[in-house]
C-alpha cells in the first residue's frame, strides 16, 4: 500500500474516530436522562406514557445495554461527567488545563482528577497532537470551515491574518487568570471543544442553549474572516500546550528525504497545523496524514524515530529514518 493511500486511510479514521466522540458526548448525556427514569419510574411502559414511544425505545435499549454491565445504575453511574471530565466504564480522562484550573482555584485534586488528566499528556508524549485530529470535538466544525473556506476561496478573497505563536498562550494565562476570580466554568467560553460539548450537553439535558453557544459562533466567524483554521492555529490554548508537549513524540511524520522533491512544498501547503515536514517538523504534528495523502513522492509516512543513520560513506544521510507503523 503506498504512503499517499495510508495518508488517506489516517483522514479518514481522524474524522470517523471525532464523529464517535461526538456520538459518545450525545450518549453521555442522554444517559443521563436514562439515569433519572430509571430512578423515578424504573419501568419503560410508565416512561412511554410520560414521554412517549421514541424515548420509551430509547430507554429499554440503554436498560438492555447497561445490563450487560450488572446492575444497570450503577453501571451507569460509572459513566458520565462533561466535556472536561468524561468518565467512561470507570475510567476517568480529564481536561489538564481544566485540572489545572481547578487545582488552582481550590489548592486541591482529586487522586482521580489527577490520573485523568495524565492520559491526554501521555497521549501527547506518545504521538504528539493527535487530541486535535482524531479526539477534539470542535475539530470537525473547523475542519468543515476550512474546507469550504478553500472552496469558496477559488471565487472569493478570504483574508489571513498573520499571528504570533504566543498568542495562544496569551488565552491560556488570561483563562487562568478569569478562572480565578471567576469560577473554572469560564473555560466553556475559551476552549472550542469544551464549549461544543458544553453546549450538546445543556441541549439535550436541558432542553435549553448553554451561553457557550455564543462562543461557537464567535470562533466559527473568526475562522472564516481571520484565517485558515484561525482558531486552531492561533487561539486554543490546548493545541498550543499539547503542541509543545508532543513536541518529539515517540511515533511521528517521518520524511525519507532521499526521495523529497527539491522544489515541492505541498505538504507544509495543506498542513492545518502549519508544521514542514519537509523540514523534518514534528511539533504541532496530529497524525493527520494530509501531508501524506498529497505527496508526490509518496515519500512520507508515520514511524517511530530510530538512531541515526549513517551511510557507508560515513556521511549522515538522514537522522529521522521512517520506521512504519
Ligand atoms: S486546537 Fe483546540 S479546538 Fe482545535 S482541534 Fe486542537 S483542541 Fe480542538
Ligand atoms: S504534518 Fe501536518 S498534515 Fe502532516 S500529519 Fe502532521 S498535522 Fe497532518
Ligand atoms: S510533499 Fe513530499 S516531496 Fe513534497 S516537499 Fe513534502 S515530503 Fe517532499
Amino acid at each position: 500500500m503506498s504512503n499517499r493511500l495510508r495518508g488517506w486511510h489516517l483522514m479518514f479514521a481522524s474524522v470517523i474516530t471525532r464523529l464517535c466522540v461526538l456520538i459518545i458526548i450525545i450518549l453521555l448525556a442522554s444517559w443521563s436522562i436514562y439515569l433519572n427514569y430509571k430512578v423515578g419510574y424504573n419501568n419503560a411502559r410508565l416512561v412511554e406514557l410520560a414521554d412517549g414511544k421514541l424515548v420509551a425505545t430509547f430507554y429499554r435499549m440503554s436498560d438492555w445495554f447497561f445490563s450487560c454491565f450488572g446492575d444497570p445504575v450503577a453501571a451507569m453511574q460509572s459513566n458520565g461527567g462533561m466535556t472536561w471530565s468524561i468518565r467512561l466504564f470507570g475510567v476517568q480522562i480529564t481536561d489538564p488545563i481544566a485540572a489545572t484550573s481547578v487545582f488552582l482555584n481550590n489548592g486541591q485534586l482529586a487522586f482521580g482528577f489527577f490520573i485523568g488528566a495524565l492520559i491526554p499528556l501521555s497521549l501527547a508524549l506518545l504521538f504528539g497532537r493527535v487530541f486535535c485530529s482524531y479526539i477534539c470535538p470542535a475539530s470537525l466544525l473547523f475542519f468543515t470551515i476550512g474546507r469550504l473556506r478553500r472552496l469558496l476561496g477559488r471565487f472569493f478573497y478570504f483574508p489571513e491574518l498573520p499571528m504570533n505563536r504566543f498568542f495562544a498562550w496569551g488565552v491560556l494565562c488570561g483563562g487562568v487568570v478569569l478562572a480565578l476570580v471567576t469560577t473554572h466554568g469560564i473555560w466553556a467560553l475559551i476552549l472550542p471543544y469544551f464549549a461544543v460539548g458544553q453546549t450538546i450537553f445543556h441541549a439535550i439535558t436541558f432542553g435549553v442553549m448553554h451561553v457557550a453557544v455564543f462562543s461557537i459562533l464567535f470562533f466559527i466567524v473568526v475562522d472564516f474572516a481571520l484565517g485558515y483554521q484561525f482558531t486552531c492555529r492561533h487561539i486554543c490554548p490546548t493545541g498550543r500546550l499539547l503542541g509543545v508537549i508532543g513536541a518529539k513524540p515517540l511515533v511521528s511524520i517521518r520524511r525519507d528525504a532521499s526521495a523529497c522533491i527539491d522544489d515541492c512544498h505541498s505538504c507544509e501547503q495543506v498542513c492545518t497545523f502549519m508544521v514542514s515536514p519537509k523540514k523534518d517538523e514534528t511539533r504541532d504534528c496530529s497524525l493527520c496524514g494530509e501531508c501524506m495523502s498529497v505527496c508526490p513522492a509518496s515519500c512520507l509516512s508515520v514511524g517511530t524515530k530510530k538512531a541515526i543513520d549513517v551511510s557507508s560513506s560515513g556521511i549522515v544521510v538522514n537522522t529521522d529514518v521512517a520506521s512504519e507503523v
